[in-house]
C-alpha cells in the first residue's frame, strides 16, 4: 500500500498537502487514512469526497479514525475489490476464449493449432496470475495439440488397419471358396461336402427335422470317356452339375464327390423327398440326347444310378453316407438308370438310437 502510494506521490506535492490536510482535521495518520485523504484531495473519487466533507463537518474539527474505516470500506475497498474482478475475470475471460477457440481450431487442424499455441505463448504476460493462466492454457493446448495427433494417427492406423483386414478376409474368403470348389463343374467338392454332412447330422439329431442324402454316379462312364474322348466326358460332368442344379432345391448341398460320383444332401427333406428329386434329375437327363457341336454326332444319353438314404436316430455322416453307398449299388446291380432307396437295401443297418 505504502509503494501505491508512493507512486501516486507526484511533484505537485499531492502527498504533502495530503499530510497538511490531515493535520489539520486531527486525522490518525495511519496508511488506510492517508488513502482516503489522498483519494479525497486527488479530486478523482467525488463520492468519497462528498461524505468526507460531510465527516469534517459532523466531526467540529476533529476526524475519527473509526468515521475514515467506513470511508475507505465503502468508496476504495470495495472499488478495489470490483475493479480486481473485474480484471481477474477479464483475464480469465480471455482466455478461456482462446483456449476455446484454440481447442475448437485444433480439431480441424493441428497444424493451424500450433500457431495459435504460440501466439497464446509469446503474449507477454503482466501479471503473476496471467503468467499461471498462460502455463495452464499453454499445457492445455499442448496436450490437446498431442491428442489430436495422436487421434489422427490412430485413425489413420485404424483406417490402414481396417483396410488390411478387409483384404486379408476377401483373400480368406476367395481361398476358402477355393478349397470348396470343384474346379470342373464348380460345384462344392467333397471336402466341403463332408463339412456340411457332420454339420447336418449334428443338427437334425437335436432337431429331430428330416435329412436326406444322395449318392448319384453316372453311367458307364468309363466307356463314354473312351468312345467320345476325356474332353467331351468334362462336358457331360458340367451338365450333370447343371442338372442337378437346376432341379434341386435351393438349400440342397449339390457336391462333387468324385470322379463321375455325386453328393447331394437334401436338408428338411424325407426319404420320399429325396427320392422325387433324383428321380426328377435322372428323367431330365434321360431326356435328352446329346450332340456333339463339332460334329453334329450323336453322342447318346447319359444315364445316372442314384441311391437315397434318410436319416435314421443314431445314425453318423459315414452311416449316413454309407447306407445311400449301398443303395446306389443296388441301382447299378438292378440295371443302372434307376433310383433305389434304403429300403430296397436287403439288411438296412440297425442302429441304437
Ligand atoms: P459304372 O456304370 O459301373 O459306374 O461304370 P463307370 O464306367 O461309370 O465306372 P468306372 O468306375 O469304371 O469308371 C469311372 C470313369 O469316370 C473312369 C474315368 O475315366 C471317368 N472319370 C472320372 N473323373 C473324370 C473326369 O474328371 N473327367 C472325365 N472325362 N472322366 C472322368
Ligand atoms: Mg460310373
Ligand atoms: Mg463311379
Amino acid at each position: 500500500m505504502t509503494h501505491v502510494v508512493a507512486e501516486r506521490v507526484g511533484p505537485d506535492g499531492l502527498a504533502d498537502r495530503v499530510v497538511a490536510a490531515m493535520r489539520l482535521h486531527g486525522s490518525p495518520s495511519y496508511p488506510r487514512a492517508f488513502e482516503v485523504w489522498y483519494a479525497h484531495l486527488s479530486g478523482e473519487m467525488p463520492a468519497l469526497s462528498a461524505n468526507l466533507l460531510q465527516v469534517v463537518v459532523e466531526a467540529e474539527g476533529k476526524v475519527e479514525g473509526a468515521a475514515l474505516d467506513r470511508l475507505y470500506d465503502r468508496f476504495i475497498r470495495t472499488d478495489q475489490i470490483v475493479d480486481q474482478a473485474e480484471r481477474t475475470s477479464g483475464q480469465i475471460l480471455h482466455e478461456l476464449t482462446t483456449l476455446t477457440e484454440a481447442i475448437t481450431a485444433s480439431l480441424d487442424a493441428s497444424e493451424r493449432h500450433h500457431r495459435e499455441l504460440c501466439e497464446i505463448s509469446e503474449q507477454g504476460p503482466s501479471s503473476p496470475e496471467r503468467t499461471k493462466l498462460h502455463a495452464w492454457v499453454e499445457t492445455l493446448v499442448l496436450s490437446t495439440r498431442a491428442e489430436v495427433a495422436r487421434k489422427a494417427k490412430l485413425e489413420t492406423r485404424l483406417r490402414d488397419s481396417a483396410r488390411e483386414i478387409r483384404v486379408l478376409r476377401e483373400a480368406l474368403a476367395t481361398t476358402r471358396l477355393e478349397a470348396q470348389t470343384d474346379t470342373l463343374t464348380g460345384l462344392a467338392n467333397r471336402r466341403h461336402f463332408e463339412e456340411r454332412l457332420q454339420t447336418y447330422v449334428a443338427q437334425v439329431a437335436k432337431s429331430g427335422l428330416p435329412l436326406t442324402l444322395i449318392m448319384a454316379d453316372i453311367d458307364f462312364f468309363k466307356r463314354f470317356n473312351d468312345e467320345h474322348g476325356h474332353l467331351t466326358g468334362d462336358q457331360v460332368l458340367r451338365l450333370v452339375a447343371r442338372t442337378m442344379t437346376d432341379k434341386f432345391p435351393k438349400t440342397a448341398v449339390i457336391t462333387r464327390f468324385g470322379g463321375e460320383e455325386f453328393a447331394i444332401i437334401l436338408p428338411d427333406t424325407p426319404l420320399s423327398g429325396g427320392w422325387d428329386c433324383a428321380e426328377a434329375v435322372r428323367q431330365t437327363l434321360l431326356a435328352r440326347e446329346l450332340i456333339k457341336r463339332s460334329t453334329n454326332e450323336s453322342l447318346g444319353r447319359v444315364t445316372l444310378s442314384l441311391g437315397v438314404a434318410a436319416h435314421r436316430p443314431g445314425d453318423t455322416p459315414e452311416t449316413l453316407t454309407d447306407r445311400a453307398d449301398h443303395a446306389l449299388l443296388m441301382a447299378k446291380r438292378k440295371g443302372r438308370n434307376r433310383t433305389e432307396t434304403q429300403d430296397a437295401l436287403p439288411q438296412s443297418p440297425v442302429v441304437d438310437g
